[in-house]
């Protein structure tokens, strides 16, 4: 089903809340991501509500629906539920636009219902008043490998002879990740011990902090409805089953990566935290910023006809730039910026969202409304389009210099504004990821921010 663009992505769209109307701002009526709010109450009791971000405030969806004003387009249990992905699980794709053009609308400069009502003035809080979770609870998560850049020179600092493997371009390559260590954005990040690669071929490994920490520029895909288990996801159905997109920080231990990953892949390298921003946009409030999935180059075989949809291919990608940030603790004590590492594009990426999707189910396997998918590092063409430290700081450029270098060893190092190098993650540094999507005629939406601070390895 093609998407299209309605009223809901009209530009010159203004809303009463003031902040909102910013340029700068990340979240204008156009986009309204929905994040839980928690709240404590006197004694210290939490509570969770689901909400919509606008500009700089949050709406609380279960107060705008107790009087009334959600009741043609949702049901007020449901917004009780407090999930989203309870909410969106059993709606259509038709009846997300109607419950998006209903939120525009409350929201919008011209109306008055919500703005004239005495609920807006409990229904609307500051975002930098409460803490803010993702609006998903996250049971399962998969983490794929979709960028056929990353994989590239991934693939050719640990198997030069070998970089690209022959299942490639063929299957969206991934691995089941842990659901219990995806943290929101700010949660700091405790470095992981473990069995680092031996320094010599042949060589024991030893135990301890991993030296080789780094960060992974990732898009989450949050998963609205399932499938029975058996029935497999077809390639035009799949993103009726996507609620929307978040940023994710996929934290990997190289130098335990490195030993592990064979034969099955990432273990105890990646689970020990995966960060989400707390923001999720979606894919009602993407439309206007889709695009052709990445055009294959000449000679790379067509995917087989299950992961191939003509839709999908015309309009399967999507252009979100991506940038990447460090402070490290010296900088932040000297009041510094974080500087930039990278800047890239999701419309980079060799496969699109519902070929990952179509693929996980094709083997019967049953997703659920809430399951993550982790896009894999979002690495483009260019040295300033990577998106971790293991490639950004290799000399090596496979296209140009078939020399290879060892993880670790003959590595450019980054220099940082207080003198600082940095090859790997120290403790103190802070990774900041933003995502923001720009199209003329339409406004620009942003993801807000995926952060993680590195704290010491527990001796
Ligand atoms: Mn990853």
């Amino acid at each position: 089903m093609p998407y299209e663009i309605d009223e809901t992505h009209d530009q010159s769209l203004q809303s009463w809340v003031e902040s909102a109307n910013d340029p700068a701002t990340d979240f204008p009526i156009q986009n309204l991501p929905f994040v839980r709010a928690v709240f404590a109450d006197e004694e210290d009791r939490t509570f969770l509500t689901s909400a919509v971000v606008i500009g700089d405030q949050l709406l609380i969806l279960e107060l705008v629906a107790q009087v009334g004003l959600l009741d043609e387009v949702v049901d007020t249990d449901l917004i009780e539920s407090m999930l989203l992905d309870e909410i969106y699980s059993d709606m259509t794709r038709n009846e997300r636009q109607r419950f998006r053009a209903r939120l525009v609308s409350l929201l919008s400069a011209d109306n008055d219902e919500l703005k004239g009502h005495d609920v807006a003035e409990h229904a609307l809080v500051p975002m930098n008043e409460v803490q803010t979770l993702p609006a998903f609870e996250c049971h399962d998560y998969t983490d794929f490998y979709a960028s056929v850049y990353h994989a590239t020179n991934v693939g050719t600092m640990f198997r030069p002879d070998n970089p690209l493997l022959p299942n490639y371009k063929w299957i969206p390559v991934g691995y089941h990740g842990r659901a219990s260590s995806v943290v929101t954005s700010g949660t700091p990040i405790r470095r992981p011990n473990g069995q680092l690669s031996p320094a010599e071929e042949g060589g024991a490994p030893s135990f301890g902090p991993c030296k080789l920490l780094d960060y992974e520029l990732e898009m989450g895909v949050v998963v609205a409805r399932g499938n029975e288990l058996g029935q497999p996801i077809a390639i035009g159905d799949a993103e009726d089953h996507i609620l929307g997109m978040c940023l994710l920080n996929d934290w990997s231990a190289r130098d335990m990566q490195k030993w592990e990953y064979v034969p099955l892949g990432p273990f105890l390298a990646k689970s020990f935290a995966t960060t989400v921003s707390p923001c999720l946009v979606t894919m009602e409030a993407l439309v206007p910023f889709r695009c052709p999935a990445m055009q294959r180059p000449d000679g790379d075989p067509k995917p087989l006809p299950h992961l191939t949809d003509e839709h999908d291919q015309s309009q399967g990608g999507l252009d979100i730039t991506l940038e990447v940030f460090l402070a490290s603790k010296q900088m932040r004590d000297q009041d510094m910026e974080p500087i930039r590492l990278s800047k890239g594009s999701f419309k980079d990426m060799y496969w699109t969202i519902a070929q990952m999707l179509t693929h996980h189910s094709s083997n019967g396997c049953n997703m659920q409304a809430g399951d993550l998918l982790g896009s894999g590092t979002i690495s483009g063409p260019t040295r300033e389009s990577r998106g971790c430290l293991l490639e950004m700081t290799w000399d090596g450029d496979p296209f140009a210099n078939p020399a290879v270098i060892k993880p670790g060893t003959e590595r450019t190092a980054i220099e940082l504004p207080t003198g600082e190098e940095r090859k790997f993650l120290a403790d103190g540094d802070e990774i900041i990821i933003r995502g923001y999507c720009e199209r003329d005629g339409y406004r620009r939406i942003g993801f807000g921010e995926c952060r993680g601070i590195i704290e010491p390895a527990v001796i």
